[in-house]
């Protein structure tokens, strides 16, 4: 359990004039500073390339503030606690700068040695900055050191074993703090409370009760300016191996005993066990892959993947993937938890739906269906959850109608939940590794997905084989109606329209 108290320790953010820190890092920080979970006792150094000063940094901070949380409320106080130091990765005169620098600021504000770097860079730098960390001697500190890790880990099984022996020089397992955003959102946190703390729940819970689970995460953007990133990662890489495996995960595993890092981790890694490796010629019969072509999305033209900006015009990177995944142990046998992610697509929406099977025997609408119970779970940009149930029609006759009872969060609360990464860093200050991904689990998650990886980068697509503002290429249709299941439409599901 977390003391629910403050937090102290120097923050070192390793690419803070980029992208992720403005958006993501600052307004987090800031939340929590107003939120009094930071206090006094904290510090926060920012390292880039530009040689700017102390105030110049402030001032972009205080920049940041405004337009992403859209207040100026003690603005200065808390930027008052922002340092910049100018910053090479690959030089050690850079680290020894900072770590004189983080031993004034040490003093300054009594952060008893503690120590967070946050790495908010490029990939390629993740393995040289820890092992600066170390031979320039940062890490050497009486209180605590915790590094944390962007996406993506690796860019494939042996690369990210590669990445992981290099940080493990610097850094415990225990002090490595690997980010996946989603971990960090409240209603992925919540597929456990919904499961574990719900008595009607947890005994259906299983292959005798459910018939399949759908999993979307489709966005209206196309790869916008991370094309140069996108070309060589792709949808597969991008979302699968971490996101949408993360939420299966967290759906599929057993109780754990405890509610610590530890147990909770150990549960999700043997999902990852008993997933089924999909492989050669089987890669075709349960994942379909697709790249977007033009098309309309929101009443405008926009262009194909190939005519984006970076993209070379024969690219053969997928824009969506649809998988079909089988979890063999006892509970989930003969289960298919399938996934589809994409860009372009119709609608920004991530939802999970969990289908219950049929019963038994139908009573009511003679000559109908009963349409199946449905769990339908929001986690964005809708928080909350839905049950479809049949209830009676009013009148005399004896007639079902679909009911969905609903629960959104910010109806409840009347104010947008905490962002993914204040949680994170909050847990983070805390020591709390739960949400963020074990080795174990990263490297299980690769070794699924290299397999599938494999075979596309050796054969040749027929892309674009979808029309932007669709919800992509016909083939995943096909991939649930081969048995007789079909994706259920989620601008349906959307909390307006139950
Ligand atoms: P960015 O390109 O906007 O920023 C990169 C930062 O690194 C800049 O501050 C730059 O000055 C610094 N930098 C680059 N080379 C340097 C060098 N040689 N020495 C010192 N500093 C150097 O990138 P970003 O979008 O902020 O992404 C950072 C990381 O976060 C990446 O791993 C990315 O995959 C991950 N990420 C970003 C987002 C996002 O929303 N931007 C979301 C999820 C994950």
């Amino acid at each position: 359990m977390i003391p629910n108290d403050t937090s102290t320790s120097l923050i070192m953010i390793f690419g803070a004039t980029g992208d992720l820190a403005k958006r993501k890092l600052y307004p987090s920080l800031y939340h929590l500073y107003k939120k009094g979970k930071l206090a006094e006792k904290f510090a926060v150094i920012g390292t880039a390339r530009r040689a700017w000063t102390h105030e110049q940094f402030r001032e972009n901070i205080k920049e940041s503030i405004i337009t992403f949380v859209g207040t100026n409320d003690q603005i200065d106080d808390f930027a008052s606690h922002f340092y910049y130091q100018p910053h090479d990765v690959t030089d050690s005169n850079s680290y020894i700068q900072l770590k004189k620098l983080a031993e004034e600021l040490d003093t300054k504000y009594s952060l008893q040695g503690n120590r967070i770097f946050y790495l908010a860079m490029a990939p390629e730098f993740f393995g040289t900055i820890a092992d600066h960390l170390k031979s320039d001697g940062l890490t050497e500190t009486i209180g605590f050191k915790r590094l944390v890790i962007e996406k993506p880990f690796g860019h494939d099984l042996e690369s990210a074993e590669s990445l992981n022996a290099q940080i493990r020089q610097s850094f415990a397992e225990e002090e490595i703090y690997r980010i996946d955003h989603y971990l960090g959102k409240a209603m992925v946190q919540n597929i456990e409370v919904i499961r574990f703390a719900n008595a009607f729940f947890e005994p259906l819970w299983n292959n005798r009760y459910i018939s399949n689970i759908q999993i979307t995460s489709s966005e209206k953007l196309g790869v916008e300016e991370r094309a140069r990133y996108y070309e060589k990662s792709g949808a597969l890489r991008d979302m699968v191996q971490n996101h949408m495996l993360q939420m299966v995960a967290l759906l599929a595993m057993e109780p754990p005993i405890r509610l610590t890092t530890e147990e909770i981790r150990s549960e999700k890694v043997k999902v990852f066990r008993a997933l089924r490796p999909i492989e050669g010629d089987e890669v075709e019969k349960y994942f379909v892959r697709g790249q977007y072509d033009k098309g309309t999305i929101d009443n405008n033209e926009v262009v194909g993947y190939r005519d984006e900006h970076n993209v070379v015009p024969q690219s053969n990177t997928e824009t969506f993937v649809a998988g079909k995944l089988m979890i063999d142990n006892f509970r989930w046998a003969g289960v298919p938890f399938y996934i589809r992610t994409g860009k372009r697509l119709t609608t920004k929406s991530t939802k999970i739906v969990i289908q219950f099977k049929n019963i038994p025997m139908n009573l009511y609408n003679k000559n109908e269906q009963l349409s199946p119970n449905l769990l339908v779970i929001h986690i964005q940009p809708e928080e909350g959850i839905t049950l479809h149930v049949n209830a009676k029609k009013s009148g005399r006759n004896i007639q079902t109608k679909p009911v969905k009872l609903n629960f959104s969060n910010e109806a409840d609360n009347g104010i947008n939940t905490p962002e993914a990464y204040e949680k994170l860093l909050y847990d983070c200050l805390h020591g709390d590794a739960t949400n963020f991904t074990h080795w174990d689990e990263v490297a299980l998650s690769w070794r699924f997905v290299d397999k599938i990886s494999e075979v596309w980068e050796n054969k040749q697509s027929s892309f674009p084989n979808y029309k932007a503002g669709s919800m992509g290429p016909f083939e995943a249709d096909k991939l649930l109606q081969q048995d007789n299941f079909s994706w259920w439409d989620v601008t349906d599901l959307d909390v307006e329209n139950c």
